[in-house]
């Protein structure tokens, strides 16, 4: 070939999304991409079929409008917020603008696959530091990073394990790395999270000018499809975002429904209850089939399978498959042996409990 990209960059395999088919079946459901079963604020609909009527216009590239509902949603100053094309696009940029090759980048041992991604985009070495109980281990984190790690990429709770690590451990774990090394947690799926000792990191982003904390409208608001995510950190890391984004990389119909999505606090706390229900009975469900599963604080399961013949994780999955019931495998994070099932409708919930009772049974 005449034409290389640069090194690395053919050694990085595709991310591979969650399946949406089932072959022969026409209406499967789909459990795979964590995706808000309830669908999205009605209000945020409303706002995205009004701005149908603008499609000739460019938006606000700051998504001011945006960033101010965000803003005075969470209690923070819209200036230290940058929107993205979900928070993909975020931790892109930061790979873009804080990665050189051969920068080290430390991820824990079941981290989101995307960190894996960003890391070798800019020809950086991933490190994954061991995890205990599917759960991140913040002295692992602190002795992978040593003294120059550039970036240390945390989901809090974490995907594909559904765990995650107190608010003090975060705490701990910036405390412990370097200055010159910027933290990035990514809380995807922090507004699910009901455990006392839990709590977002955007106090530690006012107190640091090394942290990152990262939110998706595609989880509890149910925005997956407009791809809408947001930052936020210290001035100076937001001034290196907006250099490096592109110049309108938010499009008008996810700024107007972000706006209406993130007012409407009655469809956050009904999702979340939902889930929080969802949770509770599969995990009962699959526990009592002598099923082990993960904990979780997520809208997901990370269900492992015993390695008997007829009984693993693949079976389990090409059984699922046949039934119309699509889940993730998660043999690209290390887990061969597990799948991770997303907690949807009660029906579906008890169609993918029944089918698993059945397959155990066989
Ligand atoms: C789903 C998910 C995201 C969100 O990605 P978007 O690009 O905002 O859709 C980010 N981090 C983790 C860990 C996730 O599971």
């Amino acid at each position: 070939m005449s034409l290389e990209p640069r090194p690395g960059i053919l050694d990085i395999k595709p991310y591979k999304p969650g399946a949406a088919d089932a072959p022969g079946i026409a209406n499967p459901v789909k459990l795979s991409s964590n995706e808000n079963p309830m669908g999205c604020s009605p209000l945020a609909r409303s706002a995205f079929e009004a701005t149908s009527k603008n499609l000739n216009l460019y938006p606000d590239g700051g998504a001011t409008r945006l960033r101010v509902a965000i803003g005075e949603a969470n209690g923070l100053d819209p200036d230290r917020i940058v929107c993205g094309t979900g928070s993909d696009e975020l931790l892109q940029l930061l790979g873009r603008a804080y990665l050189s090759p051969g920068d080290k980048v430390v991820q824990s041992q079941y981290g989101f696959l995307v960190y894996r991604l960003v890391a070798m985009q800019s020809g950086a070495e991933l490190v994954s530091a061991e995890e205990k109980d599917f759960t991140a281990d913040v002295d692992a984190l602190v002795k992978a990073a040593g003294d120059d790690a550039r970036i240390v990429f945390l989901a809090n709770p974490n995907n594909p394990t559904g765990t995650y690590i107190s608010h003090d451990d975060v705490r701990r774990l910036r405390e412990a790395l370097p200055e010159s090394t910027l933290l990035v947690v990514d809380e995807a799926y922090a507004e699910y999270v009901d455990e006392p000792d839990y709590g977002t990191a955007f106090g530690l982003a006012n107190e640091y000018d090394n942290v990152v904390v990262t939110r998706t409208f595609s989880k509890i608001h149910g925005l997956a499809a407009l791809r809408l995510g947001w930052a936020y950190a210290d001035k100076s890391i937001i001034d290196v975002l907006n250099r490096v984004r592109g110049p309108f990389n938010v499009n008008l119909p996810a700024i107007d429904a972000g706006i209406a999505a993130i007012k409407d606090t009655g469809f956050q706390q009904r999702s979340a209850e939902h889930n929080r229900q969802g949770l509770a009975f599969m995990r009962q469900q699959l526990g009592g089939m002598g099923l082990d599963v993960t904990p979780s604080v997520g809208n997901f399961l990370l269900v492992h399978f015993p390695e008997t013949k007829g009984k693993t994780a693949a079976d389990a999955d090409a059984w699922l498959t046949s039934k119309g019931l699509i889940v993730r495998p998660v043999a690209a994070y290390g887990l061969p042996g597990a799948l991770r099932i997303t907690i949807g409708l009660d029906t579906d919930n008890r169609k993918v409990a029944d089918a698993l009772a059945e397959f155990m049974a066989a």
